[in-house]
């Protein structure tokens, strides 16, 4: 996999290749941008890029090089993600003065000891941090010092789809490049053409998924288009609560069944409003949405889909699902 291989990307690309290609690349770089839209992937193929033994400024995908950073086994190329503790800290951390403070600054002092050390094979180190935005304010502080500062034989390139919970000072550190979402006829037309999918399925998963290509490619071999046309005939269109297609048990699957339910009455109302019907997310089931689109005002549908929302905010907070769906569908019969 390389470049050509990122969809929808080719402007920060070609930024990057430039960079890359004379020889200016910055010593920190952030990239921002929805979940599921290339971020981690093009990260990772900077790092082949720049270390490649055969090629210039582009993955060869043969050479050692190319090889070792694809199967993680690269010494010089790290990948740390915000999200999961570092071995070592755990250690630390179950010690007295343990904490989830002490296991994420883990991750930056990993950072600061290996950064000053020379690669061991590699043209230029890079560090890849994912998840940026959950370093904690020691740790945010620590890899401040270090952008400072960047020695010259490294890169780091932090990878978050919320930068705005990063410090400011870091933010102002490194050179952003932006990742938007695909356009989701694009993408559609990827996942018919170069996926294979069927027209309604590429049709539901681009507009589900808002044109995040890899959230779409994570679903396409699920059970996901049965799931929500199952979802939308428990609760939307029945006349009492039956949430039979969900294990309440699996919060997860509970909120992508309120997830189905906030496209359904999303499709509703924009119908409503004039979108032309084959923008609806659930365009499969385009004659029942027109029927509802005639039957409830605007008035019920804006007090379903709050009631929708405050459902999926309620999830966060640990409420018993089941009590969560007798609730929602009580205020769904109502309106
Ligand atoms: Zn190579």
């Amino acid at each position: 996999m390389s470049f050509k291989d990122i969809l929808g990307q080719e402007n920060s690309i070609n930024q990057l290749r430039s960079h890359i290609k004379e020889e200016r690349l910055e010593g920190g770089y952030l990239f921002t941008g929805p979940d599921g839209v290339g971020k981690k992937f093009t990260a990772l193929t900077i790092a082949k890029a720049i270390n490649c033994q055969e090629q210039d400024s582009e993955p060869c995908e043969i050479c050692p090089a190319c090889k070792k950073i694809n199967s993680g086994q690269h010494p010089d190329i790290h990948l740390i993600d915000a999200d999961t503790p570092v071995d070592s800290e755990l250690k630390e951390g179950s010690a007295d003065t343990g904490g989830s403070e002490a296991l994420k600054i883990g991750h930056v002092r990993q950072l600061q000891k290996e950064i000053s050390l020379r690669p061991y094979e590699a043209k230029r180190k890079v560090f890849i941090i994912d998840n940026a935005h959950n370093l904690t304010p020691a740790a945010s502080n620590a890899l401040l010092k270090i952008l400072e500062e960047p020695p010259k034989m490294s890169l780091i390139i932090l990878v978050t789809d919320k930068p705005a919970r990063l410090f400011k000072t870091i933010v102002s550190r490194c050179k952003i490049i932006k990742f938007p979402a695909l356009n989701r006829k694009e993408l559609e037309e990827v996942l018919r053409k170069d996926y294979g999918l069927d027209s309604s399925y590429a049709h539901f998963l681009a507009y589900f998924c808002e044109g995040r290509i890899g959230k779409a490619l994570a679903l396409k071999d699920t059970d996901i288009l049965r799931e929500k046309n199952a979802a939308i005939d428990d609760l939307a269109l029945s006349t009492e609560i039956k949430a039979g297609s969900v294990d309440l048990k699996d919060r997860e699957a509970v909120r992508g069944y309120l997830n189905v339910l906030a496209t359904w009455f999303r499709d509703i109302c924009l119908l409503k409003t004039g979108m032309p019907a084959e923008e609806a997310i659930n365009s499969d089931r385009g004659r029942e949405l027109a029927v509802w689109a005639d039957k409830l005002t605007f008035a019920q549908l804006n007090s379903v889909m709050d009631a929708v929302s405050d459902s999926i905010l309620y999830l966060e907070r640990n409420i018993n699902t089941k009590l969560l769906l007798l609730n929602l569908g009580a205020h769904l019969w109502k309106a």
